[in-house]
């Protein structure tokens, strides 16, 4: 997606700060840190909502899970915790539509949400 600018990060057109990558999945630095530890953890290829996301294709969800639980052990904060959110459309707060994981860490957190 030309567009998009999540796609830019994965293709290297737009800087980040990258703290993982493989063949399927990137993470970075939120630009607008709400917490101590917040990073972005997306799919190098282009779903751009939550309900976009096909049977086929449920594994990359998983896999931003994966990484976000070893970001956490790797960086320290997996035994003091840590939250992991997605969000969908408007109400549900999505503002960059490419399926991403945050990954918030460093403080209390509290519930519920705003
Ligand atoms: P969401 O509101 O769930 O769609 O989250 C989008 C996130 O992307 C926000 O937390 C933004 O601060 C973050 N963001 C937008 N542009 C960039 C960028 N160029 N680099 C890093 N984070 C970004
Ligand atoms: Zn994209």
């Amino acid at each position: 997606m030309t567009d998009c600018i999540f796609c830019k990060i994965v293709a290297g057109d737009i800087p980040a700060s990258l703290c993982y990558e493989d063949d399927h999945i990137i993470a970075f630095a939120d630009i607008e840190p709400q917490a101590p530890v917040h990073k972005l953890i997306i799919p190098k290829q282009h779903i751009a909502r939550l309900i976009d996301l096909t049977e086929q294709e449920c594994a990359i969800v998983g896999r931003l899970q994966w990484v976000a639980a070893k970001l956490a052990k790797d960086m320290g904060f997996a035994d003091s915790g840590f939250r992991t959110v997605m969000n969908c459309n408007d109400e549900g707060g999505q503002t960059v539509y490419h399926i991403h994981c945050h990954l918030l860490a460093g403080r209390q957190m509290q519930w519920p949400p705003g």
